[in-house]
């Protein structure tokens, strides 16, 4: 007997929070957090401390209370006694927070599991935001890479990497006493790792799954366009060779397929391209393990100092890990001398260089997901870009695609695996799996599923 258990992931978009029993094992599948965490009773400056722990969440029942699990710091001013946990393990499938977002909160003595690339992301970024990134404290982290087995009682984890949009996603193949389990995590298929996905869809079929846990982000009724990869790297290089003078452009720093789509249009388009020193810091930290340009040698990348307290480029201005990164450092004096010669990493909160850019003629590539743009929440953020942009004349141009498989991939990749039993999970259309399986299980928070 299964038991499944959705404290997380269960007719929403994220937040996988998955506790899987069998036979004696406990384990969690991701410990992630939910992208609208907090909404409703934190705001702005209004926000939990840090010292109480667990005490705001558990008020407000925004993390589930359950024994044996959470840190004997985290639970000392809640109702819930300390007590030796009972879990065995928690396997992350990728670092995005809605996966692992509240592994803080755990008892250190709970094995965390996690691929080499998901910790090194993480690392990285704990560095670069400490003050958003935590790993929380674990005395067991075991790394594994694609293809390791992981025995957890009678239980064998096999991690399959997946393409996602970040590197370091891993989908799994659970062996156990009676039958296998697919946890598809996020992925996706239609970029130039693509390849990765159909390793674990061939391993995932192979085992004949009695259930397969699968993300439906996309599964909408009225299924979007599907774009790819390489239609977003084209989109890219076509603004680009229009371009009368600097580009600037926006996407997410872990996303590697899309640093490498438009890097590609940037060099072939003969420019260099300008990041700054955090995403000088991350290329250079996963370079050994990415095919990723190196940010000091590179010829055809440059780094942005901002202007500092002394506004003369002092190495005292800066933090110690961006120092290095001057000996390859570009300015906005330098810019605005030749800006038809580059292609520069910007972002919302980095707008403020425009004033010292001045630039003329000038065009804004956002190619970051739709969701940081859409809705009324995001509506002032909305106006104050576009207000930015049309100050300095800048043309706005929108070139994405998502990280997440489309409904049509999700369906052939259901239809590839054959699961006896599907369950939708990460997901706030469940209903339309019913439409592709005759077997569905939708899961509800809080609620267990027996197999
Ligand atoms: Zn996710
Ligand atoms: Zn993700």
């Amino acid at each position: 007997m299964t038991n499944l258990t959705f404290y997380g992931g269960a007719g929403e978009i994220g937040g996988n929070k998955i506790l899987l029993e069998d036979g004696g094992a406990k384990v969690y599948l991701d410990f992630g957090q939910s992208f609208d965490f907090g909404e409703d009773y934190f705001y702005e400056w209004l926000q939990p401390r840090t010292v109480n722990g667990l005490e705001c969440y558990f008020e407000f029942g925004m993390v589930p209370e359950v024994p044996k699990l959470y840190s004997e710091k985290e639970l000392r001013f809640t109702k819930l006694p300390y007590e030796k946990p009972d879990i065995d393990d928690v396997f992350l499938t990728h670092h995005h927070s809605d996966h692992c977002g509240h592994l803080p909160f755990i008892d250190e003595s709970i094995p965390v599991n996690m691929g080499h690339g998901t910790y090194r992301l993480l690392d990285v970024y704990r560095t670069l935001y400490p003050q958003f990134t935590s790993l929380g404290k674990h005395e067991t982290l075991n790394l594994f890479k694609s293809g390791d087995v992981i025995p957890v009682k009678d239980l064998r984890f096999k991690p399959i990497h997946v393409e996602h949009s970040t590197p370091g996603a891993y989908g799994y193949v659970i062996g156990t006493p009676e039958g296998n389990i697919v946890f598809s995590g996020d992925f996706r298929m239609h970029g130039p790792m693509k390849h990765m996905t159909e390793e674990f869809i061939k391993e995932a079929a192979k085992s004949q799954p009695k259930v397969m846990l699968c993300e439906g982000t996309r599964m909408t009724p009225d299924p979007q366009k599907q774009y790819t990869e390489e239609q977003v790297y084209e989109k890219v290089k076509g603004i680009i060779e229009d371009a009368k003078g600097l580009v600037f452009t926006e996407f997410s720093m872990c996303n590697v397929d899309r640093f490498h789509s438009i890097f590609k249009a940037t060099i072939e388009s003969g420019r260099k391209m300008i990041v700054d020193t955090r995403f000088a810091y991350i290329l250079e930290n996963l370079r050994d393990k990415i095919d990723l340009p190196d940010p000091l040698t590179d010829e055809n990348i440059k780094v942005y100092f901002r202007m500092c307290k002394s506004c003369e480029y002092l190495e005292k201005d800066y933090y110690k890990f961006e120092r290095p990164y001057m000996e390859n450092k570009i300015t906005h004096d330098e810019i605005k001398m030749n800006p038809k010669d580059y292609v520069m990493f910007t972002g919302f909160n980095k707008l403020m260089e425009l004033v010292y850019l001045q630039p003329e003629k000038a065009d804004y590539i956002y190619s970051s997901s739709e969701h940081f743009l859409e809705g009324d929440e995001n509506k002032q953020k909305r106006t104050v870009l576009e207000n930015w942009l049309n100050h300095f004349g800048i043309q706005y141009h929108h070139a994405h695609c998502s990280g997440h498989a489309s409904r049509e991939d999700i369906e052939n990749t259901i239809k590839k695996i054959k699961p006896d039993v599907l369950i939708p999970i990460h997901t706030q259309n469940p209903k339309e799996f019913e439409k592709i399986h005759e077997n569905v299980i939708i899961p509800e928070k809080e609620g267990t599923i027996k197999i």
